[in-house]
């Protein structure tokens, strides 16, 4: 399981796994001993806080994939800089966003091809969770991309 989780990111570490129903959860934690600030990008290892994290990935053996870490919120060491807090991000996910950007891009890949009311319910059966709204949400990110 540890490379499986490997190939979403080599600084995250395989904790253990949970399967209830049709969804795998698997836990992770950073492999990372410092992170650099993104204001002035000065590492730091000194944790303010943790909080639970979860969000939305391909799926595997038929299964949805809905990965849990407890991310680090970490104080900036440089007294120089304004950033007082910063949260740990990783390249395979925005800030904010409830789902991988593989999943995203596979979810548009299955939506340019039928109505986003089938697209929703294929990709809810197979892959993740997901709203027709939110379709079409990415579908719309996704043209303004282009
Ligand atoms: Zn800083």
């Amino acid at each position: 399981m540890d490379a499986i989780i490997k190939y979403l990111d080599k600084s995250l570490d395989y904790v253990s796994h949970e399967l209830m129903k049709d969804t795998l959860y698997i836990t992770v934690k950073s492999n990372l001993e410092s992170v650099p600030c993104p204001e002035c990008l000065m590492e730091s290892s000194k944790v303010h806080c943790r909080y639970k994290k979860s969000f939305q990935d391909l799926p595997i053996q038929g299964k949805k994939v809905v990965i849990i870490i407890k991310n680090r919120n970490l104080f900036c060491v440089n007294p120089e800089c304004p950033r007082y807090t910063f949260s740990e991000t990783f390249d395979f996910i925005d800030a904010k966003a409830k789902k991988t950007r593989r999943l995203m891009d596979e979810i548009v890949r299955v939506s340019l091809t039928q109505s986003s009311v089938s697209a929703a319910s294929y990709l809810s059966e197979t892959t993740a969770d997901i709203k027709k709204s939110s379709i079409c949400n990415y579908l719309k990110k996704n043209d303004n991309l282009r």
